[in-house]
């Protein structure tokens, strides 16, 4: 009966006008160094952007001395989204690792800032640019055993201020059998140091929500395998790792990968979800943090 009250022609107005808007998405990428953070980047956008090779996306991936942010529009029936990667240096090689996620929150925070200077213009943009991190993907190193203190106190502070997926980092050096046990392990660690990454139950609003969420919270943290170089596989190129025992697919083959991010444009309700959280709750907590201070 929705079509009798006309829901359905809304629904699909509201489709056209979103697709004609195009839809803006910021990751970043947060883990020590060498977990293959930047090969991960490479992977997303060389298994979405067309043929063409963007600039500075060939050869080996050399290592990531600053915070760096990369924009591409990836189009797909009719839908673009501009996706943003924001690639961050490893933490964790000093002696000294004390507040190494200072110039992390600090980035992340900024990006609010900004947010917040333009939103309370008296004559504000219509489209305030969104240069907020709606998804920050942590790669924890594949030890088989659980997350160090390390970890535990780096997680504890970021989900405190951005939506935070955690993924097992090389996962092609654990067998499936090590990466569940690991991959328990890990939710355990999660639950008992109150880590709330995403999806956080709190924000489950109904029983389909429910259901659907606790299907992703089964496979948290996901385990990802990053290439940046293609391969011939029966007949199909694929990116992936060539290996003295066959090529480890990184993309397609989601019992060799299981990255969630190459959900498809045309549906983006996680994605959608990611943003909601982020301005509704993250960036809530920072706006009314900030106008609690006399001065902004
Ligand atoms: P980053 O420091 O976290 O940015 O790591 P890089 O992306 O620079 O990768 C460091 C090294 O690990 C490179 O030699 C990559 O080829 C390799 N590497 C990246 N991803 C993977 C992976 O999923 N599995 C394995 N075995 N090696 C990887
Ligand atoms: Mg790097």
């Amino acid at each position: 009966m929705l079509g009798y009250v006309g829901i359905e022609a809304v629904l699909d107005q509201l489709k056209i006008k979103a697709m004609k808007m195009g839809f803006e998405f910021n990751i970043m990428v947060v883990g020590q160094s060498g977990l293959g953070k930047s090969t991960m980047v490479n992977t997303l956008f060389k298994s979405k952007v067309w043929k063409s090779t963007p600039p500075g996306l060939g050869g080996p991936t050399p290592q990531t001395l600053k915070l760096q942010s990369v924009t591409h529009v990836i189009e797909e029936k009719g839908v673009k989204l501009k996706l943003t990667v924001t690639d961050t240096p490893g933490f964790g090689d000093q002696i000294n690792n004390d507040k190494c996620w200072d110039p992390i929150l600090g980035y992340i925070n900024e990006q609010y800032e900004r947010y917040l200077q333009e939103e309370i213009l008296i004559t504000r943009r219509r489209h305030i640019p969104d240069t907020r991190v709606h998804c920050c993907v942590y790669f924890v190193p594949p030890t088989g055993h659980c997350l160090r203190p390390l970890d535990i106190e780096f997680l504890q502070r970021l989900c405190q201020a951005v939506n935070v997926v955690p993924v097992i980092a090389r996962a092609d050096s654990l067998t499936l059998e090590e990466r569940e046990t690991f991959r328990r392990r890990i939710q355990h660690n999660l639950r008992t140091h109150c880590i709330d990454v995403y999806p956080q139950k709190c924000f489950d609003e109904d029983v389909n929500d429910k259901i659907l969420n606790s299907k992703i919270r089964d496979r948290i943290p996901f385990a990802v395998v990053g290439a940046d170089r293609e391969h011939l596989v029966n007949g199909r190129c694929v990116l992936g790792r060539k290996t003295k025992w066959g090529i480890i697919e990184a993309v397609e083959n989601m019992t060799h990968c299981e990255f969630p991010l190459h959900e498809r444009p045309a549906d983006p309700s996680h994605l959608q979800d990611l943003k909601d959280i982020t301005h509704n709750v993250h960036y809530e907590n920072y706006r009314v943090f900030r106008l609690n201070q006399s001065h902004v």
